[in-house]
């Protein structure tokens, strides 16, 4: 397990001159399927990979993920193999601990936005083993409330601190949700945290996630998710938002040219 997190991700209270892209599969379905996706990322001189060992599914019958194995895979393929910090979700208050025994990050997802009791106890082993916690937004949630949910998080003692919007819902139907870009100014101007901007659960279909993206580096976003992988048409959850690895590395020299016209770096 890595020692220490990369000194490219913006405390609290900072920004930085970096724009930190967590990209990676929805779920680690194999060694295979995750290490293709590693290779990729760490070629481009990325820092972390994204993956989904325990997934919040609509559908009791869709696939849950494949926890603990999914968990090491990540650790083998993605830190060793790579040297890439590793996040993921974590859905579960009892099983926090195990999985920050595993990965660098831990994700609280949009469902659990108001789960003070997970919010908690993620931020209190988040500031135990200095591990990031990337916050989602709720779907139905307002930035107000999101902050307030992000101060059970703090209190634990955690300050390594990062919220993530993801889109909500609105009356539109076009996209998966409706991205509200606005949340990166808003965020900065009333509070001292990072923002993510998690592109793919917003646009629902990959063609629409290089324009959000490119606004979202655009409106200043600290971070970027980014869902990739290796064979989408074959993805177990998300193949239809999910860029190919070819377009994904498009899409980061786009973002590349971007962010240099701010004065940032892709890391
Ligand atoms: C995810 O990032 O894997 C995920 C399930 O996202 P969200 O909680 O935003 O739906
Ligand atoms: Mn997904």
């Amino acid at each position: 397990m890595s020692a220490s997190l990369p000194d490219t991700l913006p405390d609290l209270g900072q920004r930085s001159n970096t724009v930190t892209v967590f990209a990676g599969p929805c779920s680690v379905e194999s060694p295979a399927q995750f290490e293709e996706a590693a290779a990729c990322v760490a070629g481009l001189g990325l820092s972390w990979i994204r993956g989904g060992a325990y997934k919040p599914r609509t559908n009791s019958h869709s696939f849950q993920g494949l926890g603990e194995r999914a968990l090491q895979i990540m650790r083998a393929e993605g830190f060793e193999r790579h040297g890439l910090r590793t996040l993921t979700e974590a859905m579960d208050a009892d099983l926090v601990d195990m999985v920050a025994s595993y990965v660098d990050g831990l994700q609280v997802g949009a469902r659990n936005f108001q789960n003070f009791s997970l919010l908690r106890k993620v931020g209190a082993v988040a500031a135990r083993e200095d591990r990031l916690v990337m916050f989602k937004r709720g779907f139905a949630g307002t930035i107000e409330e999101w902050l307030a949910a992000a101060e059970y998080v703090r209190l634990e003692g955690c300050e390594r601190i990062m919220l993530c919007e993801r889109g909500i819902r609105t009356f539109e139907t076009s996209t998966r949700f409706t991205l509200d870009i606005s949340a990166v100014p808003v965020v900065h101007k009333q509070s001292a945290y990072p923002i993510c901007v998690d592109v793919s659960h917003a646009a629902g279909q990959r063609d629409l996630v290089p324009a959000l993206a490119r606004a979202a580096v655009a409106a200043g976003a600290d971070a970027l998710m980014v869902e990739v992988h290796p064979d989408p048409a074959r993805a177990k959850s998300d193949g239809a938002q999910q860029l190919t690895l070819p377009q994904f590395e498009h899409l980061i020299a786009e973002l590349r040219a971007i962010a240099a016209a701010l004065g940032k770096r892709i890391v």
